[in-house]
C-alpha cells in the first residue's frame, strides 16, 4: 500500500515533491531538534489522487488519515474532542513551491461548545477561549463551505457598535461568546445545517478545501505565472496548535533572517503581542518590528536568534520563518527559503559568496531570472524627484517607481489599464481577491499592513512597486477618495509612488530605464562566465540597439526592418510602397525609403560595435500599414496624385482574410524582387560605409528573409541579395562579408530543414509564427479563447509566451538535427518572444542553440537563464 501520509518525524528536507515545501522544512527542522509542534503531512500525491478520484480522498487516504490523528494524539498526548485534554490543529496547505497567500489556512480546528468550555477554564482565559472559536467559526465558513468573510465582519462591526469599542481586542469573552453563537446562526442561514461540532468532521472538510484550493482562480493565475504545474498538486499539514493570543505573554511573528526588500544581512520582520499568524499577514493590525521582541520576551527572542542563524546556515539562504510564543515559550511554525525583491537577490547571492557558504555557480542558480525584470523597470527621474516634495510615506515593500492615475478597486485597475491607463492602485489594504487588479497596475499603496502584508508580499511577487502601510492616509473607499497632507484625492488623479523608500508625491514624475551596477553587474559578470549560449537583442532602432548593448547583448538576433516605419514622416513613403500599382511607382517610393534604411542600419552597426546584427527583411502583415483614416488615405493620394477613391480601391484590392497567413514574409520579395533589392543596397551600403570609418570592427550583416517555407523561395530571394550585395561589395573595393539566413517559422520549413539548411548560413528560430502556424491558432485572435483553455486545463499557460516543447519545441529539434549534418558551419539561434522567458531559453540551451534574442529589458533574464541552464546541464 502507498505511503500517503508522514509524521514530522518521518519527512526531511529533500522530500518536498512529496511533502511540499513546508511539510518537508517542518519535518527538517523537527530533524535538528527546533521547537516544532508536531503533526503530519498529507502528500502532494494524495491531493494528485483526490483529483483523480473525482474530488473525493479515498478510503485508502482517508484510512491512513484517521491513523495518523491517532498518532498525533499520542504524541501530543491530546484527542481531539476529548473534555480533559482537547487537541486544536491548524490546517495548512503547502505546495512544492511556494505559493504566498495563495491556498487556504485554517486555524484552531477541533473546537466546539465543550471544548471551549475546556480550555477556557483550563487556561483561565475564557475571553482567549472564545476569541478562537469565533475566529475558527468565520475561517471553517469562509475557506471550506465558502460563506464570504464579510458576513462575520459586519457582524463584528455590530457587536462593536453595540458595546462602544473600536478594535477587537476590547471585545469581552461575553462579547465574543455572544459573536460565535451568531456566527453559528449565520452559517446555518446560509448553508441549511448546523456548523459541525465533530473536531473530525471538521478535518475532513478542511482537507478537503485545502486540495480544492489548489484549483481557485488566485492560485491558477499564480501558477501561470510563476510556472508551477497544476500536475505538482499541494500537501496538506495538520499541526498542533501553538496560541499566540491567550494573552500579554504571547505573540506571533514573522521573520526573515535578512532584508527581503534590500538583502542586507540581520533580522527582519514583524511582531504582534496575543494575536494569531492571520492577524500579521492579513494586515488587519500594523505590527511592532521584530527586535522590540527582545524587551517583551528575552527568553524566546534569545532562542529565536539562535534558531534563525541554525536554519540559514543549514539551508545556506535567508529564510522567511514564521513563529508563535505561548506563554513565553518559542514555537516555529514554519521555514522558507525567503521571497525576496530582485535587488535582495541579488545583494543575498553575493554576501552568500563572500560568506563562503555558496558557489558563484550556486549563487547564479538561486536567483529567479524572471524577477530581474523589476530592476530593469524605470525609476524616477533624479533630476525631477530632487524637486519633488514628498507628500507622505509608508513602507517601501516593493521597489521601483510608479506614476499613474489613482484607482480604488482591483475592477477599476483592470478597466483602466484595458483603456491604455496608468494606474496606481490605492486600497485600505488588499486581499487575495484583488490580485488581477494588482497586476494592472504600476503601483499599489496601502493603508494598512506591514511588510509582510498581502499587499507586500503579492507586490513584491509579482515586481510590482508597492507602498504599504501608510497610516497618514485618511481612506474614503466608499466614495473613492482620500485625503493626505490636508489634500483630497479623487480617482483619476495622479500619484507617484516609490517603492524603495515608501515616498508617496503628489502628480506626475517622469521615469527612467535602469542601469546595471554594483551586485546586479557581479552576478551578470558570473552569468556571462557560465553561460554557453550567445545572448543577442531584437532591435528595430539605434535607441533600442544602445539600450540592450548596455544590458549586455552580443548582438542583433532580429531587427524588423517594417518597424523602422513607424515614424509619422515615414510611414507615408512606406504606404506608398504598399500601395503603389505598378512597378515603376514602387520604384519612386523605395528610392524615397533607401535612405531612411540606410541611415537607420548605419547607426545599428556603430552601436553594436562589430557585433553581429541580424536584419530581417520586410515582413509586414499589410493590414498593420495601409491607410485606414480618412486623412491618411486622402494624404497618400496626393503624394501618388490619384484620387481618394484609386487608393480607397488599392486598399480594398489589399484586404485580406488571413492577414497573418497572407501576404507577408519573403512572399513580398517574391512578388516585388524590387522590394529586396532596395533593402540588400542598404544594409550593405550602410555595412560599407561603417567598415571604412570603423576600420578596427568587422561589421557582419546577417540578412534574415522571413517566412520562408521552401528551398526554392528562398534560393529565389538569395539570388537577389547576392547579385546586388555582390555589386555593391564590388563597386565599394572593400571585403565585406555578409551571410543570408532564414527565419525557421512555418513547420514546412522545419520538416524540408535539410533542404532549406544547403542554401543558408544560419537558422532563427520565429517562434512566433512558429506558434502560430503550428496550433493553427492565429496570433491575433488567440488571446480571445486562450481563457477558456485555462479555466478547462487544457492549456496551463500561453503557448505564445512560453515555448510549447512537445510540438513547437519537436519542430526546433528536428530543424536542428535535419540542419547542422548538411551544413556544419549552420549558426541556430531563436528571436520569437520566448528567446526572454526563462524556462524557454533553458530548454533552447538543451537543444543546442547557438543564441537567444529578446526584446533589450529581457537580455538580463535571458544571459541569467542561459548561465543556469549551462550549470544545471552543461554542454559537452
Ligand atoms: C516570429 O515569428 O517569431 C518573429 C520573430 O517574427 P514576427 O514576430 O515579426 O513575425
Ligand atoms: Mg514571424
Amino acid at each position: 500500500m502507498k505511503k500517503w501520509v508522514y509524521l514530522f518525524t518521518e519527512g526531511n528536507a529533500n522530500m518536498r515533491e512529496l511533502l511540499g515545501g513546508k511539510g518537508a522544512n517542518l519535518a527538517e527542522m523537527t530533524n535538528i531538534g527546533l521547537p516544532v509542534p508536531q503533526g503530519f503531512t498529507i502528500t502532494t500525491e494524495a491531493c494528485t489522487q483526490y483529483y483523480e478520484d473525482g474530488r473525493e480522498i479515498n478510503d485508502e487516504i482517508m484510512g491512513q488519515i484517521e491513523e495518523y490523528v491517532g498518532k498525533m494524539e499520542e504524541i501530543t498526548g491530546k484527542k481531539f474532542g476529548d473534555k480533559e485534554n482537547p487537541l486544536l490543529v491548524s490546517v495548512r496547505s503547502g505546495a512544492r513551491a511556494s505559493m504566498p497567500g495563495m491556498m487556504d489556512t485554517i486555524l484552531n480546528l477541533g473546537l466546539n461548545e465543550t471544548v471551549v468550555n475546556t480550555i477556557a477554564e483550563q487556561s483561565g482565559n475564557a475571553r482567549w477561549a472564545w476569541d478562537c472559536y469565533r475566529r475558527f467559526i468565520q475561517m471553517y465558513s469562509d475557506v471550506v463551505m465558502e460563506v464570504g468573510k464579510k458576513y462575520f465582519e459586519e457582524l463584528i462591526d455590530q457587536m462593536k457598535a453595540a458595546k462602544g469599542v473600536k478594535q477587537d481586542v476590547e471585545l469581552t469573552a461575553e462579547d465574543l461568546r455572544e459573536l460565535a453563537s451568531q456566527f453559528k446562526a449565520e452559517y446555518k442561514s446560509k448553508i441549511g445545517t448546523d456548523f459541525p461540532d465533530d473536531p473530525k468532521a471538521q478535518l475532513y472538510g478542511a482537507i478537503k478545501a485545502v486540495f480544492r484550493s489548489w484549483d481557485n482562480p488566485r492560485a491558477n493565475v499564480y501558477r501561470r505565472d510563476n510556472d508551477i504545474p497544476y500536475s505538482w498538486g499541494t500537501a496538506v499539514n495538520v499541526q498542533s496548535m501553538a496560541f499566540g493570543n491567550m494573552g500579554d505573554d504571547c505573540g506571533t511573528g514573522v521573520a526573515f533572517t535578512r532584508d527581503p526588500a534590500t538583502g542586507a544581512k540581520g533580522l527582519f520582520g514583524e511582531f504582534l503581542t496575543n494575536a494569531q499568524g492571520e492577524d500579521v499577514v492579513a494586515g488587519v493590525r500594523t505590527p511592532m518590528k521584530i527586535t522590540e521582541m527582545a524587551d517583551k520576551f528575552p527568553e524566546a527572542f534569545k532562542q529565536f536568534v539562535e534558531v534563525c542563524s541554525i536554519l540559514e546556515n543549514h539551508y545556506r539562504d535567508m529564510q522567511d520563518m514564521e513563529f508563535t510564543v505561548e506563554h513565553g515559550k518559542l514555537y516555529m511554525l514554519q521555514t522558507r527559503n525567503g521571497k525576496r525583491t530582485a535587488q535582495a537577490a541579488l545583494k543575498i547571492a553575493c554576501d552568500l559568496v563572500d560568506e563562503g557558504m555558496r558557489t558563484e555557480q550556486e549563487a547564479v542558480a538561486m536567483i529567479d531570472a524572471r524577477n530581474l525584470d523589476t530592476l530593469l523597470h524605470p525609476q524616477f527621474d533624479p533630476a525631477v524627484l530632487a524637486k519633488a516634495q514628498a507628500i507622505g510615506k509608508g513602507l517601501g515593500a516593493s521597489p521601483g517607481a510608479a506614476c499613474g492615475k489613482i484607482v480604488f478597486t482591483a475592477e477599476d485597475a483592470q478597466t483602466w489599464k484595458a483603456a491604455g491607463e496608468k494606474v496606481v492602485l490605492v486600497r485600505l489594504e488588499t486581499s487575495p481577491e484583488d490580485i488581477t487588479g494588482m497586476k494592472a497596475a504600476e503601483g499599489i499603496l496601502t493603508v494598512r499592513g506591514g511588510m509582510t502584508s498581502h499587499a507586500a508580499v503579492v507586490a513584491r511577487g509579482m515586481g510590482t512597486c508597492c507602498v504599504s502601510g501608510c497610516g497618514d492616509i485618511k481612506m474614503d473607499e466608499a466614495n473613492k477618495r482620500f485625503t493626505l497632507a490636508g489634500k483630497e484625492f479623487h480617482e483619476g488623479d495622479y500619484l507617484s509612488i516609490d517603492g524603495s523608500t515608501g515616498n508617496i508625491y503628489d502628480g506626475a514624475i517622469p521615469t527612467v530605464p535602469a542601469t546595471i551596477a554594483g551586485e546586479f553587474g557581479r552576478v551578470m559578470a558570473w552569468a556571462d562566465k557560465y553561460r554557453q549560449m550567445g545572448v543577442r537583442t531584437n532591435a528595430d532602432t539605434p535607441t533600442d540597439a544602445k539600450n540592450a548593448r548596455a544590458l549586455g547583448a552580443e548582438g542583433i538576433g532580429l531587427c524588423r526592418t517594417e518597424h523602422m516605419f513607424f515614424d509619422e514622416d515615414r510611414i507615408a513613403a512606406f504606404r506608398e510602397m504598399i500601395c503603389a500599382d505598378t512597378a515603376e511607382e514602387r520604384e519612386v517610393a523605395l528610392e524615397k525609403i533607401l535612405p531612411y534604411q540606410q541611415g537607420d542600419f548605419e547607426q545599428l552597426y556603430e552601436a553594436l560595435e562589430g557585433c553581429p546584427v541580424t536584419i530581417r527583411f520586410l515582413d509586414p502583415p499589410l493590414h498593420e500599414f495601409v491607410p485606414t483614416e480618412e486623412a491618411d488615405i486622402q494624404k497618400l493620394a496626393d503624394a501618388q496624385g490619384k484620387t481618394v477613391e484609386q487608393i480607397k480601391a488599392v486598399v480594398t484590392a489589399l484586404h485580406e482574410v488571413n492577414p497573418m497567413m497572407g501576404h507577408r514574409g519573403c512572399r513580398l520579395a517574391v512578388t516585388y524582387p524590387e522590394i529586396a533589392r532596395m533593402q540588400t543596397k542598404a544594409v550593405i551600403r550602410a555595412a560599407i560605409n561603417v567598415q571604412k570609418a570603423h576600420p578596427e570592427w568587422t561589421v557582419n550583416p546577417e540578412i534574415m528573409i522571413p517566412l520562408v517555407c521552401e528551398i526554392k523561395e528562398l534560393k529565389y530571394v538569395k539570388q537577389i541579395v547576392v547579385e546586388t550585395a555582390d555589386a555593391e561589395i564590388a563597386a565599394s573595393g572593400i571585403d565585406l562579408k555578409y551571410q543570408v539566413g532564414t527565419m525557421i517559422e512555418i513547420p514546412r520549413a522545419a520538416l524540408t530543414a535539410d533542404e532549406i539548411a544547403t542554401e543558408a548560413d544560419f537558422f532563427c528560430f520565429g517562434t512566433n509564427d512558429l506558434t502560430q502556424m503550428t496550433f493553427g491558432f492565429s496570433r491575433d485572435d488567440a488571446g480571445k479563447f486562450l481563457n477558456s483553455y485555462y479555466d478547462t486545463k487544457i492549456f496551463e499557460n500561453d503557448p505564445f509566451a512560453k515555448l510549447d516543447q512537445n510540438g513547437v519545441g519537436k519542430l526546433m529539434e528536428l530543424s536542428i538535427k535535419l540542419g547542422r549534418p548538411v551544413n556544419p558551419r549552420l549558426h541556430v539561434g531563436i528571436c520569437g518572444e520566448h528567446g526572454g522567458d526563462p524556462t524557454s531559453v533553458e530548454y533552447c540551451h538543451d537543444i543546442g542553440l547557438d543564441y537567444v534574442s529578446c526584446s533589450p529589458y529581457r537580455v538580463p533574464i535571458a544571459r541569467l537563464a542561459a548561465a543556469q541552464a549551462a550549470i544545471k546541464n552543461p554542454r559537452a
